[in-house]
């Protein structure tokens, strides 16, 4: 008999008043009886409508079976079928406009707890388990991946199984891309990261880190040392600015830049001393997942105001309604309707204020949102020694300039064939954000999947691998 209770069973979490001091994790995570009591939730549908929500296909209602009977190990190898990297997916994927949009359970009450259960059964893995993966026999054929994001570990991986002697290129000194360098600790610890890339050091993928493919090392030197193919994953990591007056005061940050001074120069951990800025009062410009971050973070680097100042209403926000939630719960003060017009300065070129004017909301625009539009004469200033710029990103131009023969769109995204993922020149291939611009964990993933299973066909018809 399933579990009829139309709500998900609460994900227990740290107390918003301490944990926004802390960078320890906010969720916790189920124990086993709770998830068992969740899986219990599902219903088994024939039809499986949640499958079709998940990018990489995972077989959800006979994993959700097996978590239900607790044959949890089990449960991890039907997930890991398709999804080799489920600790963070299940923590990180925007389920609720995913697999749980579909379930039917949805429909009169909370969906099954899809991501949650996918987190529980790939931590209970890794904590009872934890195999490291054997070394696949060696085929003899190289090959070069560029970027070690969640595009390229996928990438990575897959390859690796099939035999590739496959060598990472990563530009930072850390390998996991957005994984490591943005989302931050709360959300997904580094360990867990970091497992993942020791499981492809396992298999024996060499990981060359502070590596910058296009300066340090390019595409065409790869193929002359004998890389057969080369996927480029490099993702979408170049910040925009608004181009208003006093972005070059000091104290004026992309999000980027501040979330991986937090991340990679470990900020975060207590006893180091990072160079970054002791923040009193912070503007975060921006309403999306970043922005989030990015404001969750100077709260808990002692910031004593966290504003978010977004130039649409709530309901307009592209960030997780949960992120929404957990930051106004850790004291996040949000400024909807408002945007910055200039930052200004005091006579050492610091950040003192941000001039900020009252906007209302119009017509619906292209995106299908309500567009906004100043309020004259409603200018005001807002009292900040910081401000941190958090308005998208696109892909850096340096892998493009430097490789002849590859295409990018106007917004300097990689081209390639949908089908297999195979770039304007020939024996390269891409995906991630570096061809979608940013985008998420899980439609990377699944590029890099995709890209790995069309780079076998090409290096089996082309060097009878
Ligand atoms: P990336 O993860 O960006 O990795 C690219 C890697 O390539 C980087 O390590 C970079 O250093 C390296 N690189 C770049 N250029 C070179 C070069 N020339 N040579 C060598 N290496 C190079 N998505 C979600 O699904 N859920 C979330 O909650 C979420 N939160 C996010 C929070 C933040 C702060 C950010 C910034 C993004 C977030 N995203 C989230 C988006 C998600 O992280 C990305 O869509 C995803 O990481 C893209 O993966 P990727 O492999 O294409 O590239
Ligand atoms: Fe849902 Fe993401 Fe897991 Fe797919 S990978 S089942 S979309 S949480
Ligand atoms: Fe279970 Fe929901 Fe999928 Fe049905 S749609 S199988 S209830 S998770």
């Amino acid at each position: 008999m399933p579990n009829m209770s139309m709500t998900k069973i609460p994900m227990p979490e740290q107390d918003p008043k301490v944990r926004n001091h802390n960078f320890q994790e906010v969720a916790q995570g189920y124990t086993a009886e709770m998830a068992v009591e969740e899986a219990q939730r599902c219903l088994n549908c024939k039809h499986k409508p949640c499958v079709g929500g998940c990018p990489v296909n995972i077989r959800i209602p006979e994993f959700i079976a097996k978590v239900a009977e607790g044959d949890f190990k089990a449960a991890y190898e039907i997930i890991t079928d398709t999804n080799a990297l489920p600790s963070i997916s299940g923590r990180v994927c925007p389920q609720e406009s995913q697999c749980e949009a579909r379930c039917v359970r949805g429909i009169k009450g909370e969906p099954v707890a899809i991501g949650r259960l996918e987190r529980f059964v790939a931590d209970w893995y890794r904590e009872h388990i934890n195999e490291m993966p054997q070394k696949p026999k060696s085929n003899g054929i190289k090959v070069a991946v560029v970027g070690s994001g969640p595009a390229s570990l996928t990438c990575a991986s897959d390859l690796a199984r099939l035999g590739y002697e496959i060598t990472m290129f990563e530009a930072f000194h850390t390998a996991g891309g957005v994984l490591v360098y943005g989302i931050p600790e709360f959300r997904l610890p580094k360990a867990i990261v970091q497992n993942e890339v020791d499981k492809l050091a396992a298999m024996g993928v060499d990981v060359e880190t502070d590596m910058v493919v296009g300066k340090t090392y390019d595409v065409d030197e790869m193929f002359e040392a004998g890389y057969r193919a080369v996927f480029i994953g490099t993702g979408a990591g170049l910040p925009m600015f608004m181009g208003i007056e006093g972005e070059t005061l000091a104290g004026v940050y992309s999000a980027n830049e501040y979330l991986t001074r937090i991340n990679l120069m470990k900020a975060y951990r207590e006893g180091y001393d990072t160079p970054i800025k002791k923040i009193k009062k912070a503007a975060i410009v921006g309403g999306g997942n970043v922005a989030m971050d990015a404001a969750r973070c100077a709260m808990r680097m002692g910031a004593e105001h966290v504003y978010v100042v977004y130039r649409r209403g709530e309901e307009e926000m592209p960030a997780r309604r949960e992120e929404i939630h957990h930051a106004k719960e850790e004291g996040i003060e949000f400024l909807f309707l408002n945007n910055p017009t200039k930052i200004l300065g005091d006579d050492k070129g610091r950040v003192r204020a941000m001039e900020c004017i009252k906007m209302e909301l119009g017509e619906p625009d292209a995106s299908g949102r309500r567009r906004p539009i100043e309020v004259p004469g409603s200018e005001f200033e807002l009292e900040v020694d910081a401000v941190i710029m958090s308005l998208g990103t696109s892909p850096n131009p340096l892998i493009r300039s430097t490789t002849p023969g590859l295409e990018t769109n106007k917004k300097g995204c990689l081209l390639v064939d949908e089908q297999t993922m195979a770039t304007t020149r020939e024996g390269v291939y891409a995906g991630g954000d570096a061809v979608t611009g940013a985008a998420t964990v899980i439609l990377a993933m699944g590029a890099g999947k995709k890209a790995a299973a069309s780079m076998h066909q090409y290096l089996k018809d082309t060097y009878g691998a």
